[in-house]
């Protein structure tokens, strides 16, 4: 029995998308680009996934949409863009809690000599908006706060914040790293987001396949090309076009305009809520992250009581449980996770962290076992670190 609650590192691809995706890699193999291709319409997936996205984000322009290998590529691309936009002087904001294919170029960017700001984050997960917004000067070129973390799924408010920088910097470029929102919650890049100038975003994350993601960007003429070469994608991201990803982006996103309108993730609320309420009645010193702010309807991390959150995970996998200790994304890594830290958690309680994030297929039944499990396997990491 494999029971899978790490919705938030990857999601699992149902066979409706993968069904979607199949016949191009057999029949309609051909390139996209071709005069062949084109005729027996095998870029149509490419159309589908474009107008799929803009319809998942609440955007009326999917030519908007510049398909990528993943949210990686596009939060580098969204990085590199305002480079071409920086004058002498030209400052980067972002916040501590970025993924880390945010802070990394930002911080190549540093290394070459760009004033970069990092803003602090509030210790409910919010990032302080207020300091932010003080950094934010008139020659300020890029802001890049993500709109929701992957570790603590406390979401933030960018709609707001950006429209807060252009009226101080007009000309900047506000990006958002909306990996963990799209597909999960709705989304209104003509409303409420409509000074957001690029977002980013992930098919694998939606119950997509890996490999395909977006960068979207409001005035593709302040964009300049990520990658040179063949002239696809409106000479932006040269490259022949990944038709079968493409498909699969494109069920993945129609299901979840579905899901989000429908019960399914407001169930998926549902059950995230009651999983937390019983673990805290078996395990009374646990602490939630995030728990009094707006949050991803499927993420709940916790600060495990006086036990390192690495034995329990590894205690669960060995039955089959599949959640995460900080984020997944820098698994391995040697040091606690850097949002928790940013946020203020002390570096002893760091290592107690654990993520379970949920899809909107996710069973009572198997939260039922996950949470039997887990205590169990708390109890026992105690019993080990505890002499008495
Ligand atoms: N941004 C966030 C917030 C993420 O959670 C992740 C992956 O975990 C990424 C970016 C990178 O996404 P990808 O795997 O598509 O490169």
């Amino acid at each position: 029995m494999k029971i899978y609650l790490d919705n938030n590192a990857t999601t699992m691809v149902p066979p409706a998308v993968v069904d979607a995706m199949l016949p191009f890699f057999s029949d309609s193999y051909e390139n996209a680009s071709s005069i062949c291709g084109m005729s027996a319409h095998v870029d149509a997936p490419i159309r589908e996934a474009k107008a799929a996205l803009a319809a998942l984000c609440g955007s009326s322009e999917p030519e908007c949409f510049f398909l990528t290998s993943g949210a990686t590529e596009a939060n580098n691309w969204a990085v590199i863009a305002s480079t071409q936009a920086c004058r002498d002087g030209a400052r980067v904001i972002t916040t501590a809690i970025e993924h880390p294919s945010v802070l990394e170029p930002i911080s190549y960017l540093k290394s070459s000599g760009v004033d970069v700001v990092v803003s602090p984050v509030l210790s409910s997960g919010v990032i302080d908006c207020e300091t932010l917004i003080q950094s934010v000067t008139p020659r300020t070129c890029l802001v890049s706060v993500m709109a929701a973390n992957n570790e603590t799924g406390v979401i933030q408010p960018v709609g707001l914040l950006a429209r807060r920088v252009k009226e101080i910097a007009p000309d900047c470029i506000f990006h958002t790293d909306a990996t963990q929102v799209v597909g999960k919650i709705p989304m209104f890049l003509d409303e409420d987001m409509d000074c957001v100038d690029l977002l980013s975003l992930s098919g694998h994350k939606f119950h997509g396949p890996k490999g395909i993601g977006a960068l979207f960007a409001r005035d593709p003429s302040r964009l300049p090309a990520l990658l040179r070469g063949g002239g696809q994608q409106n000479d932006k991201r040269s490259g022949t076009l990944n038709t079968p990803g493409a498909a699969g982006l494109a069920a993945a996103a129609r299901l979840a305009i579905v899901a989000i309108s429908d019960d399914a993730v407001s169930q998926m609320r549902a059950l995230r809520d009651s999983l937390e309420a019983e673990m805290f009645a078996r395990l009374p010193g646990l602490s939630f992250i995030g728990a009094d702010v707006a949050r991803l309807p499927n993420t709940s991390q916790f600060l495990l009581p006086g036990v390192d959150a690495v034995a329990v995970v590894y205690a669960l996998a060995q039955r089959g449980i599949c959640v995460a200790t900080g984020s997944a994304c820098s698994a391995g890594a040697e040091s606690p996770s850097h949002v928790l830290l940013a946020m203020g958690v002390p570096h002893e309680k760091a290592w107690s962290a654990m993520r379970v994030s949920l899809s909107r297929f996710e069973t009572k039944q198997h939260l039922d076992i996950f949470a039997d499990a887990c205590v169990t396997a708390v109890n026992d990491a105690s019993a080990v670190f505890d002499p008495e």
